[in-house]
C-alpha cells in the first residue's frame, strides 16, 4: 500500500489531520490499534477552546457540535463554602470555551472519514515507522496474521502517549521532560442534570473536586484520590458522599444522584519529548505531550499541533516548500510548553499535596487568595483557560 501521509492513532488527533488533509487533496491511511467501537468508548475531555472549535469548522465537521456544543462564558472556583466566578467572557475581551465531548469529536470525525471513503485500518498488531530518517519510510504492522507494508512520503504518530512512534525514535534524538503527580482523579460520568450551569473547580482539605458536564443531561464529576486507591473500592453512592462533602452547600445540594456509567482513575502527569519531528517522522498531541487535565488543554493543544502540522503538509504539497515543516516542532512546542506551565500551575494551586508542609499549604492557599482577588491574576488565568493564541 502506498500513501502521502501515514498516519498512526485514530484520536482527534489523527482523525482532525486526515479530514484536513482529504479536503486538501492529500492522500492518507489511519492505521489503529484498536476499533472503532473501542475508540469511541473512552471517555475524556469536554472542553474545547475557540481556536479547537475554528478547527472543526474548517475541517467542516462541526454541524453537531455548532448545534449541541454548549458556550461557557466563565466557570466557578469553590473555596471555603464560597463560590468565586471567573468571567472568561468579560476578562478575555469576549472569548469563552465549548463544552462538547470528545467521544462526539472522534465520531463526527469518524462518520466524515467514512463518508469520505478514505482509508481507515483498524484492529492493526505490531504498527512500526520504519527508516523515518531516510527518503522512504513506511510503516509496517499485522492484522489477520499476515504482515503488512504502508509505504508514504511521512509518517504522523497520533498515537497517543503509550504509541509506538515516540518509543521508534532513537534515545539519543529525543529529550524528555516529566512529572508525575502524587494523586490521580476518580472519574464519574452519569445521565444526571450537572449540579451548576457553569464548571466548579472546588479546593478543599479533603482533595479537589471538579463538576463538569458533556451535555444539559450528562455530567462528569471528578474527585482528587491517592494513587493507591482502586475504583472497584468507590461505590456510586461511596463517591457522591464524598462529593457532597468537599462542595459548598449550595453546589452540593444541586448534585443530582444516580447510576454511573463510567468510572475510572486516570494518574496525573506532566510530560513534554523534544524536537516533535525526526526526519520523515512527526509527533502530535499525547505523542508528544501529556499535561494534567486540570486546565483541560489535552485536547486542545493536539488541536493547535494538528494546526501548525497541516499547515505544513498543505505548504510542502501545494507551494513545494519545506518551510511550515521545518518550523513545525519549535512551533508547537512554544504553545505546549505555555499550556504545560498553566496545567500545571492550576494543578499545584487547586489540589492538596500529602507531602506539603505547613508552609506549603499556606503558599497554595495565597496563591489561590491572590488570583481571586487580583483582576490581573484573573485575567491571566482566563487568557490561558480559553486558550493562548496560534
Ligand atoms: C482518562 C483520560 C481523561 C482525560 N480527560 C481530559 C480532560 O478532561 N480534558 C482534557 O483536555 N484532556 C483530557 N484528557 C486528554 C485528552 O483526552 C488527550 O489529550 C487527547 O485524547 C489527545 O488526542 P490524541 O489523538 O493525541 O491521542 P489519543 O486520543 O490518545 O489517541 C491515540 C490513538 O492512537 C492509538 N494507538 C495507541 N497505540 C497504538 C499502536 N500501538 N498502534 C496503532 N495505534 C495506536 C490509540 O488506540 C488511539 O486511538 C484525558 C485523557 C485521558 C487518558
Amino acid at each position: 500500500m502506498r500513501t502521502q501521509v501515514a498516519i498512526i492513532g485514530s484520536g482527534p488527533s489523527g482523525l482532525l489531520l486526515g479530514r484536513l488533509l482529504t479536503l486538501a487533496g492529500i492522500d492518507n491511511i489511519i492505521i489503529d490499534r484498536v476499533d472503532r467501537e473501542y475508540i469511541l468508548g473512552r471517555v475524556r475531555a469536554g472542553v474545547l477552546e475557540q481556536g479547537m472549535v475554528n478547527m472543526m469548522r474548517e475541517a467542516q465537521a462541526s454541524e453537531k457540535l455548532d448545534a449541541e456544543g454548549l458556550p461557557h462564558d466563565g466557570f466557578e472556583i469553590a473555596l471555603n463554602g464560597g463560590l468565586h466566578h471567573i468571567d472568561l467572557h468579560g476578562l478575555t475581551g469576549g472569548k469563552r470555551v465549548t463544552i462538547y465531548g470528545q467521544t462526539e469529536v472522534t465520531r463526527d470525525l469518524m462518520d466524515k472519514r467514512e463518508a469520505d471513503g478514505v482509508t481507515t485500518i483498524y484492529d492493526a498488531q505490531h504498527v512500526t515507522p520504519r527508516e523515518f530518517g531516510g527518503k522512504n519510510p513506511w510503516i509496517s504492522y499485522e492484522k489477520d496474521g499476515a504482515t503488512h507494508r504502508i509505504d508514504a512520503d511521512f509518517i504522523i504518530g497520533c498515537d497517543g502517549f503509550h504509541g509506538p512512534s515516540r518509543k521508534a525514535v532513537p534515545p539519543k534524538a529525543i529529550e524528555t521532560f516529566e512529572r508525575v503527580y502524587p494523586f490521580g482523579w476518580l472519574g464519574l460520568l452519569a445521565d444526571v442534570p450537572p449540579a451548576a450551569e457553569e464548571l466548579v473547580y472546588g479546593k478543599h482539605a479533603r482533595g479537589f473536586t471538579l463538576c463538569s458536564m458533556r451535555s444539559k443531561t450528562r455530567s462528569r464529576y471528578y474527585l482528587q484520590v491517592p494513587l493507591t486507591d482502586q475504583v472497584e473500592n468507590w461505590s456510586d453512592d461511596a463517591f457522591w458522599d464524598e462529593l457532597r462533602r468537599r462542595l459548598p452547600e449550595q453546589v452540593a445540594d444541586a448534585v443530582v444522584t444516580g447510576p454511573s456509567f463510567e468510572k475510572s482513575i486516570a494518574p496525573l502527569r506532566s510530560f513534554v519529548a523534544e524536537p516533535m519531528r525526526f526526519g520523515k517522522l512527526f509527533l502530535a498531541g499525547d505523542a508528544a505531550h501529556i499535561v494534567p487535565p486540570t486546565g483541560a488543554k489535552g485536547l486542545n493543544l493536539a488541536a493547535s499541533d494538528i494546526r501548525y502540522l497541516f499547515d505544513g503538509l498543505r505548504e510542502h504539497y501545494a507551494d513545494k516548500s519545506p518551510a511550515g515543516l521545518n518550523a513545525y516542532s519549535e512551533r508547537a512546542l512554544a504553545r505546549i510548553w505555555k499550556a504545560e506551565r498553566f496545567s500545571w500551575w492550576m494543578t499545584t494551586m487547586l489540589h492538596t499535596f500529602a507531602e506539603d508542609d505547613a508552609f506549603g499549604r499556606r503558599i497554595h492557599d495565597a496563591e489561590l487568595s491572590y488570583t481571586l482577588s487580583s483582576v490581573a491574576a484573573r485575567t491571566a488565568l482566563a487568557e490561558n483557560y480559553v486558550g493562548l493564541p496560534y
